[in-house]
């Protein structure tokens, strides 16, 4: 066990020299099979930018990143309320009324998705 080792990026497992290559990306290293004639593990990918007649690389972590929308599209009363242009107050009586889909966790905390607080900003 050397410093010098590389892990990948992507898997976590020790690369060699010839399954290697560095991410353009986030210049991380990850697998690529650069071997032809040898089985490998792709953890990314490689091809040939027709602009730059370049080869390009790119690792599976920066080509398909995990979906985080889906926490950034949840948001408490507040946010919400700057998102419609509300006073909190009267989005929670909104939410109350049964205007906009809301949820109400067990601390009394509304939580709102943004794709519903469109009907709000239509009816203002
Ligand atoms: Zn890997
Ligand atoms: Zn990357």
């Amino acid at each position: 066990m050397t410093s010098s080792e590389n892990s990948c990026s992507v898997c976590g497992e020790v690369l060699a020299p010839d399954t290697e290559a560095v991410c353009m990306e986030c210049g991380r290293p990850y697998h690529l099979n650069q071997r032809s004639d040898r089985p490998g593990r792709d953890c990314g990918e490689v091809w040939i930018d027709e602009n730059h007649l370049a080869l390009q690389f790119a690792c599976n972590s920066c080509l398909h990143p995990e979906p985080t929308a889906l926490l950034d599209d949840v948001l408490d009363a507040a946010e919400a309320a700057l998102v419609v242009g509300l006073t909190e107050a009267a989005l929670v009586a909104a939410a109350e009324s049964g205007d906009v889909r809301h949820r109400r966790t067990g601390s009394g905390v509304y939580l709102f998705v943004r794709a519903d607080l469109s009907t709000l900003q239509r009816g203002q």
